[in-house]
């Protein structure tokens, strides 16, 4: 960040950088829209009421919301009938509406200074996963979609969340074997075939992994193809569980 900022963006990266101080000169504005709010680092009414967090209950494996009560444990048809290679994903809110606006605007550079207060949401949707990990990690983009996003908002994210808790940060823990193109348009399918063995540990990280916790932190899980691909490669080299912390979570059908 710091180059280009048009300027209502650029008051705003002054803002969050400054804190509470400058409020006085510039009052507070929604993290979403830009209205202006009582406090910084917040959503304004409109857009509260336009994002939609994840609780309970949601599938103990996938995270997917249930929209009728379930017993703790349960678990949804989709896992049911392919268990996930992850052991659980978890994502703080659902990837449309105003969330799905906020991760677009993140993964813009020069809205990174949205990263701690996501960052929150997404240690409070992951707190049980992120308690039990021994190893924090993002997925990691292609260098060359690296280039041209100049930031992997999952590493962000990743390093955000494992300041929070004892558990340590390994940044490039996992490489891509090559470049795949975007999941946006594929289907489940498709999309399994595009990332299979698209990851590895990287050399000289596999000691690490062996026997540990892994935590995966990513911006949006969709199908999980990309969390199972990673997964793969984690358990591979023997990790002794892999578990999936993600903003948001694409969710089709309700069941
Ligand atoms: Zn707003
Ligand atoms: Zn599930």
């Amino acid at each position: 960040m710091g180059d280009g900022l048009p300027g209502g963006r650029a008051a705003a990266l002054v803002r969050a950088a400054a804190g509470g101080a400058i409020d006085l000169v510039l009052p507070p504005a929604c993290l979403a829209c830009d209205a202006p709010v009582g406090q910084t680092g917040t959503l304004c009414p409109d857009c509260w009421g336009r994002i939609a967090f994840i609780g309970r209950p949601c599938c103990a494996r996938c995270g997917l919301p249930f929209a009728i009560e379930a017993a703790e444990g349960a678990i949804c048809g989709a896992c049911t009938r392919a268990p996930p290679v992850y052991a659980r994903a978890r994502a703080a809110f659902r990837y449309e509406g105003v969330g799905r606006e906020l991760i677009l605007s993140f993964k813009m550079a020069d809205r990174s200074w949205l990263a701690p207060r996501l960052a929150g949401w997404l240690h409070r949707a992951a707190a049980p996963l992120l308690a039990e990990a021994d190893l924090v990690a993002p997925v990691p983009l292609h260098r060359w979609r690296l280039l041209a996003r100049r930031f992997n908002q999952a590493a962000v994210l990743a390093g955000l969340v494992a300041r929070e808790v004892d558990a340590a940060l390994v940044p490039d823990l996992l490489a891509r074997t090559r470049r795949t193109p975007p999941q946006t348009r594929l289907s489940g399918a498709e999309r399994r075939r595009n990332v299979r063995g698209a990851f590895r540990v990287r050399r000289g990280r596999e000691r690490l992994v062996a026997g540990r916790s892994v935590l995966l932190v990513d911006d949006v899980l969709t199908t999980g193809a990309t969390a199972n691909a990673c997964a793969q490669a984690l358990r591979k080299a023997g990790a002794a569980r892999v578990d999936v912390a993600t903003l948001a979570r694409a969710v089709r059908d309700p069941p």
